[in-house]
């Protein structure tokens, strides 16, 4: 039985950059060695634009497999047998590694960043088919076969495999300055943040809830939502602010169409101070065009002009299949079904505001006395914690 002895990392976009290349592959390293801290996999380290990783006797490749969609900046791992650079070493592993692959077609990739070695790619493609085919009589096919045998040569050995995980690509989660992320509880909120770590962004987060008025159970949902989007990077810094008061307020000055509205404006007000206190330089969110009421274009207007920061937006273009799809590949969406009182369903009037005018929602909210005093409370009583996976 030949057992994979190493998973090689493939990384794609990185390699593109080449100014700070190293600087990429450094984080990816650490990346790497933090999400699969528990899953027993061995030390990381740099090859030729691959990474290696030893798998020992208490690696769990199930686990890695798993974990494989949050190391942003992968494209795939491959666990792999390394055996001696000859063509016979070589030919021996990849046939009895493909006498237990799952069944089908199959081609040969060998690549070969180990230019001293004596045959070709194309030679060493075409001996080692033959002798697949000769052992196992399964049939090539060029395009999408059923499985690839992929032949590394990287510095002295040579490296077998025939399966991959399938990474999420992108950029390797710290690469880009920290974003605050406002985090809801729901869907759509969660994918947003892990769609930012795949573009290199690390992410702090922001919840509002409305306890004592509603029960914990947001609370609860933000801190294991939380703990999933720590994974990629090591922990997560989440501020928890009370918004009952500043709701009270609303409802008693404003009229009750443009809660909604209002409300959202004292979340980023509130967001943008964290951010800047943190030195954070851009907020984000999980709307997504249309998707509710607050997400009309007007809607949206009115409220990004309650702040000056950049307020960046993955979802904004996305289906609400297409978020749920990914939700369920990241595992968010368990967590995020459970039911809870979200506070700007509170005190929710019956026909809300779909195209609030912006001078209208500015003087409204001038109306509601004491908002200021309200929302510096707010951040003085917020609770600053620290999730981690
Ligand atoms: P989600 O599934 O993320 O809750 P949604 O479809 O329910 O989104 P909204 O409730 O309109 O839509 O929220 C839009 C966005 O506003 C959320 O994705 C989130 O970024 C932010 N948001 C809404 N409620 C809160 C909250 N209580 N705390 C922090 N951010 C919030
Ligand atoms: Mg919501």
């Amino acid at each position: 039985m030949h057992k994979p002895n190493t998973v090689i990392f493939h990384y794609g976009e990185i390699a593109l950059k080449t100014g700070n290349r190293l600087f990429f592959e450094k984080m990816l390293v650490g990346n790497i060695s933090q999400v699969m801290k528990n899953t027993g996999l061995g030390h990381v380290r740099l090859v030729r634009g691959r990474l290696l990783a030893e798998v020992t006797a208490a690696t769990d490749l199930e686990a890695v497999k798993k974990l494989v969609p949050f190391l942003f900046g992968v494209v795939y791992a491959a666990p792999a047998v390394r055996t001696e650079p000859q063509m016979d070493a070589i030919a021996a592993v990849a046939v009895a590694m493909m006498k237990n692959a799952p069944e089908g077609t199959f081609k040969v990739d060998v690549l070969r960043s180990d230019k001293n070695f004596a045959s070709t790619s194309m030679a060493m493609n075409a001996a080692l088919g033959e002798k697949i085919i000769d052992a196992t009589g399964r049939k090539v096919k060029m395009r999408d076969p059923g499985v690839i045998c992929a032949v590394e040569l990287l510095e002295n050995d040579a490296y077998v495999s025939v399966e991959r995980f399938e990474g999420p690509g992108g950029l390797p989660t710290g690469s880009q300055a920290p974003l605050l992320m406002m985090l809801s509880g729901g869907i759509d909120s969660p994918v947003a943040a892990l769609r930012l770590q795949r573009r290199g962004a690390a992410i702090f987060g922001i919840h509002f809830h409305s306890y004592p008025i509603t029960t914990r159970a947001s609370l609860e949902k933000v801190k294991e939502l939380s703990q999933v989007i720590s994974r990629a990077q090591g922990g997560m810094t989440v501020f928890m602010v009370p918004f009952a008061d500043i709701q009270k307020a609303t409802v008693k000055f404003a009229p009750p169409g443009l809660r909604v509205v209002l409300y959202r404006r004292s979340m980023f007000r509130l967001a943008e101070r964290l951010a800047r206190q943190e030195g954070i330089l851009a907020l984000a969110t999980g709307e997504s065009l249309g998707q509710v009421a607050s997400q009309t274009v007007e809607n949206i207007a009115a409220v990004s002009d309650a702040v000056h920061m950049p307020i960046l937006r993955p979802l904004i273009g996305t289906n609400k299949e297409e978020i749920m799809a990914e939700a369920r590949v990241y595992g968010t969406f368990d967590i995020s079904i459970r039911p809870h009182e979200d506070c700007c369903s509170l005190f929710l009037p019956e026909h809300p505001e779909t195209r609030a005018k912006i001078e209208i929602v500015q003087a409204a909210e001038a109306a509601i006395e004491g908002l200021a005093a309200l929302e510096t409370e707010a951040i003085a009583k917020l609770d600053k914690i620290t999730e981690k996976c």
